[in-house]
C-alpha cells in the first residue's frame, strides 16, 4: 500500500495545481468568493476540492467541514468522487461520497460531497441557507450550463446571510473575469498549464494527404443515411445551409488552387449534415498503420451515433480485435464499469480508442490521448422562443470548443487533430457558445424558482450573468398556466409542486403522474422513456417501404406513442425468449433506443416512487385488458396544449395548429400514411421548424377527451381534480 500510496502523492505533485496550493488556499482564507481558472486536466476538479480539505484538518476544523462540489454531470460527479477517495486511500463514502439523482454513496464522516448542480438545487429547497455547509465549489461554469447560472443567482443572494460561506468557482477556459465582476470583483486565480504543441488537419489538409475521395455517397452509413434521408425526403430544402455556402464560395474563389484537383473535387462533394463514419474509420486505419502510438479520442455528437460508430468498427479486423485495440464509448449515459475503462492504461501494444461526447471535452480527462478526430459537432438544446419549439439536434460548436478539442490531443507528447470540416467552416464558427439559459426552454427553470420561493420569476431571471429574453420568460410561464402548474398569479398549483419535484420536462411528469393515478402507469411509462430518447423506429433508405409497413403493424389506432408502447411489449417478450436481436431487425427497431427506453423506464419509476406517488410494481399500475383509451387520454394530458386539428378534405386531410396554421407530419409517422383520420385532434410532442414546421409522433384524440384531459382541467387542486376525472371517467366507459 506505501509504494502504491508514494505513487499517489507523486503522480498528484506533478499537476500543475499543485503549485498554487498555498496561493490557491490562502486567496480562499482572505475572500469569501475566489474564481479559478486552469486547462482541463491541470487538476481543478480532483485538487482543489483536496486541499481545501486537508487544510480544514490541519487547522483542526476537519470535523466541520461540509464542502460540496458541483459538476454539470452525473457522470463526471460519480467518477470524480471515486477518483479522489482512492487518491486519498480510502473507500468511497468515508471522508468523500458523491450524490446523484436517484443514487449516492455518503457516510457519517463525510466531509467533501460531489454532486450534481441538480442535486444541490434540489436541496436548497429544503434548506435554503445550506446550513452546516463551509464550502460550495461550482466546477465547470465556462459551460455556461442553466442550472449552473441558476445556481450563481442564489449563491449570490445566499453569500450576504452567510457571510462565513466560502464560494469557489472553477472554470476550464480564462473567463474568469466574467464571474468575478459577476460576484463584485472577487479574487482570481489561473493555474498556468503546460500542453505539447498539437499539429490541425482540417478536412482539405486530410483529403490531400491521403488521397481519400468523398463522394455524395460514400459519406453514408446507417446512422448518416437514416439522417440524410431525413433531410432530403421529410424536410424540403429549399435553401442549402449556411456551412455549404462558406465551402462552395471557398472553391469558387479558387482559394483551394494549391490543392490537388481530386480534393478540390472532393471538397465539393462534402456533406456538412453528415457525420461521415467511413471517413473516421479511414482516418483511424491511416493512424494506426503510420502514427505513432497513443490514444485516440474521437469526439462525436452524443450516444446514438456513438453506438452506431462502435458497433461499425466492432466488426473491423484492426479495431474489433481487443489484442489491438480497446474501444471504448464515453457519454453521460455510460455503465460505470465502462467509465472505469476510460481511465484504464491499455496493455502495451494495444492502442486506446475512445468514441466520446463533448464531456471528454473539459469535463473527464483521458490521460493517454495524442489523436483527435473532431467531428465538429454537439448536441444541444437549441431553441426558438417565438416558435416555442425546442429540439434537440447536433450543431456546429464554437471556436473555443473546437481549440479544447484540439488541446486534449497535447497532454502527454505532441499530438495531432484531425478535424473533419474545412478550415473556412471552423472560421464561420462562433467565438463562444451562448450560455444555454439564453437558448433553451426555461420552463423547467421557471418551476424550480418558483418552488424555490424567489418570488418573481422575471425580476430573478433580470439577476442573472446575462438574463434570458423577455420574450422567452413570458411564453415560459404562459405555458406553465395552460398546463396548471401556475395559477393565474403565477403562484404553484399542487400540480406545479408535484412537477418541481421531478427532474424532467413538465410534459413528462405530468403524463406520469396522472398516469399513476389512473393506473396506466405501464404503458405511459414507455411513452414517456420514448419521448427523451432518439425515435426507436428506424427507416433506413433503401427499406423504406418495408419499415413503415414494419411500424404501422404496431398501430391501429392513429397513435405513434401506442405504436411504440406495442413495439415495447413484444421487445420485452422477444427480451425473455432472448431473441431481441431478431425482434428489432425484423422490425426496423433501434436496440440501443429500446434498451434506453428500458432503463429510462426504472428510472422514472423510482423517481415516482421518491416523491411518494406510488409503491410497489409497474405491472400493479396497469389497467387489466390494455385500456388504450385511458392510455390515449393521459397522453393528451401531457401533451396539451401541443394540439392541432385535423381538417379533412375530398381526398385526404391537413392539419392546422393555432400559432402556425398549416402544419405537416413527419412521413414516418402512422398517421402520414392514412387518408382520413377518424378524430378531429392530433396531440404531439414537439414541431421542428425548417421551412415548414414538422410534428413528431402524434397521437389522435377525441372531442371529449380533450375537454377533459386539456391542460386547464388541472388548474387548483389536484386530489379534487382527480376525484372528478375519476367521475368522468366512470360516467364515459
Ligand atoms: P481538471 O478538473 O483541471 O480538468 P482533473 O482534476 O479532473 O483536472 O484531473 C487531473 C488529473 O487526474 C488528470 O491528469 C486526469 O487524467 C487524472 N484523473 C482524473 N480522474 C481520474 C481517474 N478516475 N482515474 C485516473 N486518473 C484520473
Ligand atoms: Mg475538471
Amino acid at each position: 500500500a506505501s509504494v502504491e500510496g508514494r505513487r499517489m502523492v507523486e503522480s498528484r505533485r506533478s499537476l500543475p495545481a499543485f503549485k498554487q496550493r498555498d496561493s490557491v488556499l490562502k486567496a480562499i482564507s482572505q475572500n469569501q468568493v475566489i474564481v479559478i481558472s486552469g486547462e482541463t486536466g491541470c487538476g481543478k476538479t480532483t485538487q482543489i476540492p483536496q486541499f481545501i480539505l486537508e487544510s480544514e484538518i490541519e487547522a483542526n476544523r476537519g470535523a466541520f467541514c461540509n464542502i460540496i462540489c458541483t459538476q454539470p454531470r452525473r457522470i463526471s460527479a460519480m467518477s470524480v468522487s471515486e477518483r479522489v477517495a482512492y487518491e486519498r486511500g480510502e473507500q468511497l463514502g468515508e471522508s468523500v461520497g458523491y450524490k446523484v439523482r436517484l443514487e449516492g454513496v455518503r457516510g457519517r464522516d463525510t466531509r467533501l460531497l460531489f454532486c450534481t448542480t441538480g442535486v444541490l438545487l434540489r436541496r436548497l429547497l429544503v434548506d435554503r441557507n445550506l446550513r452546516g455547509v463551509t464550502h460550495v465549489i461550482v466546477d465547470e461554469i465556462h459551460e455556461r450550463g442553466m442550472n449552473e447560472d441558476f445556481l450563481l443567482i442564489i449563491l449570490k443572494d445566499l453569500l450576504s446571510r452567510r457571510p462565513e460561506l466560502k464560494l469557489i468557482l472553477m472554470s476550464a477556459t480564462l473567463d474568469a473575469q466574467l464571474f468575478s465582476s459577476y460576484f463584485g470583483g472577487t479574487g482570481v486565480i489561473h493555474i498556468p498549464g503546460f500542453t505539447y504543441p498539437v499539429r490541425s488537419y482540417f478536412l482539405e489538409d486530410i483529403l490531400e494527404m491521403t488521397g481519400y475521395r468523398l463522394t455524395p455517397y460514400n459519406q453514408i452509413d446507417d446512422y448518416g443515411q437514416e439522417r440524410t434521408w431525413k433531410m432530403n425526403k421529410q424536410i424540403p430544402r429549399k435553401r442549402k445551409s449556411q456551412i455549404a455556402f462558406v465551402v462552395e464560395d471557398a472553391l469558387r474563389a479558387a482559394d483551394f488552387k494549391e490543392f490537388r484537383p481530386e480534393t478540390q473535387e472532393s471538397l465539393s462533394c462534402w456533406n456538412p449534415d453528415c457525420i461521415g463514419f467511413n471517413l473516421i474509420e479511414f482516418i483511424l486505419c491511416h493512424i494506426c498503420e503510420n502514427g505513432s502510438p497513443g490514444g485516440i479520442l474521437v469526439f462525436m455528437t452524443g450516444w446514438d451515433d456513438i453506438s452506431s460508430l462502435k458497433e461499425k468498427l466492432q466488426i473491423h479486423p484492426i479495431f474489433g480485435n481487443p489484442d489491438r485495440v480497446m474501444l471504448l464509448a464515453c457519454h453521460g449515459s455510460m455503465a460505470s464499469f465502462e467509465q472505469r475503462l476510460i481511465f484504464e492504461e491499455p496493455a502495451s501494444g494495444v492502442r486506446k480508442i475512445v468514441l466520446a461526447t463533448n464531456i471528454a471535452e473539459t469535463s473527464i480527462t483521458i490521460n493517454d490521448v495524442a489523436f483527435v478526430i473532431d467531428c465538429g459537432k454537439a448536441k444541444e438544446t437549441s431553441y426558438d422562443a417565438l416558435n416555442n419549439t425546442p429540439c434537440l439536434l447536433p450543431s456546429w460548436i464554437s471556436k473555443v470548443s473546437a481549440q479544447q478539442r484540439r488541446g486534449r490531443a497535447g497532454r502527454v507528447q505532441p499530438g495531432q487533430c484531425y478535424h473533419l470540416y474545412p478550415k473556412y467552416v471552423y472560421d464561420a464558427f462562433a467565438e463562444y457558445q451562448l450560455p444555454e439559459i439564453l437558448r433553451t426552454p426555461l420552463q423547467s427553470l421557471c418551476l424550480q424558482i418558483k418552488s424555490l420561493n424567489l418570488g418573481s420569476i422575471s425580476e430573478f431571471l433580470s439577476r442573472a450573468l446575462q438574463s434570458p429574453e423577455l420574450l422567452a420568460v413570458q411564453k415560459a410561464i404562459e405555458y406553465l398556466k395552460i398546463i396548471g402548474a401556475l395559477d393565474e398569479n403565477e403562484y404553484l398549483t399542487t400540480l406545479g409542486r408535484y412537477l418541481s419535484k421531478l427532474p424532467m420536462e413538465p410534459k413528462l411528469g405530468k403524463m406520469l403522474i396522472l398516469g399513476a393515478i389512473l393506473g396506466c402507469l405501464d404503458p405511459i411509462l414507455t411513452v414517456a422513456a420514448g419521448l427523451s430518447v432518439r425515435d426507436p423506429f428506424l427507416t433506413p433508405v433503401d427499406k423504406k417501404d418495408l419499415a413503415e409497413a414494419a411500424k404501422s403493424q404496431f398501430s391501429r389506432d392513429n397513435s405513434d406513442h401506442l405504436a411504440l408502447v406495442r413495439a415495447y411489449e413484444g421487445w420485452k417478450k422477444a427480451e425473455v425468449e432472448s431473441a431481441v436481436y431478431d425482434y428489432c431487425w425484423k422490425n426496423f427497431l433501434s436496440i440501443q433506443s429500446m434498451r434506453a427506453i428500458d432503463s429510462l423506464r426504472k428510472e422514472f419509476f423510482s423517481l415516482l416512487k421518491n416523491i411518494g406517488l406510488i409503491d410497489g410494481n409497474p405491472a400493479i399500475y396497469n389497467s387489466e385488458g390494455n385500456d388504450e383509451n385511458l392510455t390515449r387520454a393521459v397522453i393528451c394530458y401531457g401533451l396539451y396544449p401541443g394540439i392541432c386539428s385535423v381538417v379533412h378534405n375530398e381526398r385526404s386531410f391537413s392539419l392546422k395548429t393555432m400559432e402556425d396554421g398549416q402544419v405537416l407530419l413527419y412521413s414516418n409517422s402512422v398517421n402520414a400514411r392514412e387518408t382520413k383520420i377518424p378524430y378531429p385532434w392530433l396531440v404531439f410532442n414537439e414541431k421542428i421548424k425548417v421551412n415548414s414546421v414538422f410534428l413528431r409522433d402524434s397521437t389522435a384524440v377525441s372531442d371529449s377527451v380533450l375537454i377533459l384531459f386539456g391542460g386547464s382541467i388541472s388548474k387548483g387542486n389536484i386530489d379534487g381534480h382527480l376525484k372528478m376525472l375519476g367521475g368522468y371517467l366512470e360516467f364515459f366507459m
